[in-house]
């Protein structure tokens, strides 16, 4: 325990530690003029960090990885990876740095902070606009209550970065429940058998003391303790992480969030959502959206995303194959049965989700009505391309007696010629939803915290990102009130519902972070 509030945080490295073979000690690079910009003061408090250390000199420089605190081992984490399908044996944190868990257990975690030995090409640095949309976005998913990695804190390093243009360069410091991810496992398990060949060692892995092993060891005890008691607890951890993983990915399809990146080394093994990059979120509902210009093949559109994590999953399992049973026909015949439960994981939970956010949970209407009536609701949604969040967060009102924000959205409906556009004709296709829904006496105040009012839309994320880079952090610290309190309705924050101004070009994301 910190004894003064004035303590440096004791960083525990177990990581670095217990799995060595996975981490290159490594040291962030020097910042000319570390500068705070933001600290999360709430997640700070949450942390037991004092906040009055944070913004002092050793602070600061810790924040960007120049003050090591006693005990510490800074190091970067090896991972592979299949990005847009395609398989990296060796990427790893190539511009970050696990600093070390936190006493409540808890990485902290930079980015931005310089070349490591897995940088490759890159630079190794990161410009202040894409880290303060991580620290948005992500606070946001948080107060929206997805499983997420947090953000503490954006410095800017008073270096240039180099992108397209010179921009100042920022480290965000991160927090997560831990970094592991489904492409550490595919790391550990290609050094494992690496090291089974050199030793010329045949036994079967199950007595060995394999990186694998140690790996999954250390994540069943730090993020899935409950599958230490099952019968075999290695097929346990891939029940855990595929359940966890089932219902994150049914959260983002919920708030229309698009993740933009799924590789397998951005999908963690705790069940956070990690590595805000090309993410955005969905306007009107359209199961082809993509926002990222790299995603040219739009293999993480919107409506992929289930499936996207299923064959993460796969990926995952495979790692896992000499840990479940010697016979390794028997060990994929076991990993490919908890597989096949995603589909019914991801859809349970995707539908729980969807009847809260229509104010059904309680409802006794039974299970084929409700899912006919989202089916078709899905239908009516595509075909008037009315914004997903405000169609809802409308829906919510009118289950509160209030129909009018509910015909204006229908009435500017982009696609509005495709139906009958007015919910109070008592004719259409909207109307006539809207009366098996209300037939089903909906819940408003279920749905009140189902459906939020503020999301961080892209157009705005974008406005106050350029205001930052220019110098003025008012409109992100401004958007961050907004968001994280997403479900509260406040009058004067009408801008911040609104979606991005019709006739724009659509919106895209650049993974040039
Ligand atoms: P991401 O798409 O952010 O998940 O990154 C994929 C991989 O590229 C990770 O191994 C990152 O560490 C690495 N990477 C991304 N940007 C840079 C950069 N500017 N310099 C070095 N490595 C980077
Ligand atoms: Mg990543």
């Amino acid at each position: 325990m910190n004894t003064t509030k004035s303590a440096a945080p004791r960083l525990g490295a177990r990581y670095a530690t217990d799995l060595a073979e996975l981490v290159v000690p490594w040291k962030a690079a020097e910042a000319a003029a570390p500068q705070l910009l933001l600290l999360n003061e709430s997640l700070a408090a949450e942390l037991g960090l004092a906040t009055e250390w944070l913004r002092g000199d050793d602070g600061v420089r810790m924040l960007v990885g120049n003050h090591v605190p006693e005990g510490a081992t800074p190091a970067a984490q090896a991972y592979a990876g299949h990005q847009f399908g395609g398989y990296s044996p060796r990427l790893g944190d190539g511009r970050a740095l696990l600093m070390g868990e936190l006493e409540d257990g808890r990485d902290l975690h930079l980015k931005g902070s310089g070349r490591t030995p897995f940088a490759r090409g890159g630079d190794g640095l990161a410009a202040v606009g894409p880290m303060l949309r991580e620290y948005v976005i992500s606070e946001a998913m948080y107060a929206l209550g997805v499983p997420t990695t947090r953000s503490l804190a954006v410095t800017a390093t008073g270096n240039t970065v180099y992108r397209e243009q010179p921009l100042p360069g920022a480290v965000l410091a991160r927090v997560a429940a831990g970094h592991e991810r489904v492409g550490t496992f595919q790391f550990a398990r290609a050094l494992a058998a690496q090291d089974r060949e050199k030793n010329d060692d045949h036994d079967d892995d199950n007595d060995d003391n394999s990186v694998l092993r140690r790996l999954a060891d250390h994540t069943i005890a730090r993020h899935h303790p409950d599958a230490a008691d099952a019968d075999n607890p290695y097929l346990e951890l891939f029940a855990s992480v595929l359940r966890r993983q089932a219902d994150l990915v049914a959260r983002w399809m919920l708030l229309g969030f698009i993740h933009g990146v799924m590789n397998t080394d951005n999908t963690t093994i705790s069940g956070e959502t990690i590595d805000y990059g090309p993410c955005a979120f969905m306007e009107s509902y359209d199961p082809a959206t993509v926002f990222s210009s790299i995603d040219t093949g739009g293999r993480y559109a919107y409506g992929n995303q289930p499936g996207i994590v299923q064959w993460n999953l796969a990926r995952f399992a495979e790692t896992l194959i000499p840990l479940i049973d010697p016979d390794q026909d028997e060990a994929v015949r076991q990993l490919t049965e908890v597989l096949t439960t995603f589909p019914g994981e991801y859809q349970r939970a995707w539908a729980a989700g969807m009847r809260a956010k229509l104010g059904l949970g309680e409802s006794t209407a039974g299970d084929e009505t409700i899912r006919v009536l989202i089916e078709d609701l899905l239908v009516l949604l595509a075909t008037t391309r009315v914004d997903f969040t405000n169609f809802f967060r409308h829906l919510t009102a009118s289950a509160r007696g209030d129909e009018a924000g509910l015909r204006e959205l229908f009435a500017a409906a982009p696609a509005g010629s495709c139906t009958e556009a007015d919910p109070g004709s008592g004719e259409g296709p909207v109307d006539a939803w809207l009366a098996r829904w209300r037939a089903l006496d909906p819940s408003a105040p279920e749905m009140a915290l189902a459906n939020p009012v503020y999301i961080p839309r892209n157009h705005l994320v974008e406005e106050a990102l350029d205001a930052a880079t220019a110098g003025d952090l008012g409109p992100v610290e401004q958007l961050l009130v907004v968001v994280a309190d997403p479900f509260t309705e406040r009058p004067g924050l009408e801008r911040f519902t609104e979606p991005s101004p019709a006739g724009a070009a659509p919106h895209v994301t650049y993974c040039g972070t």
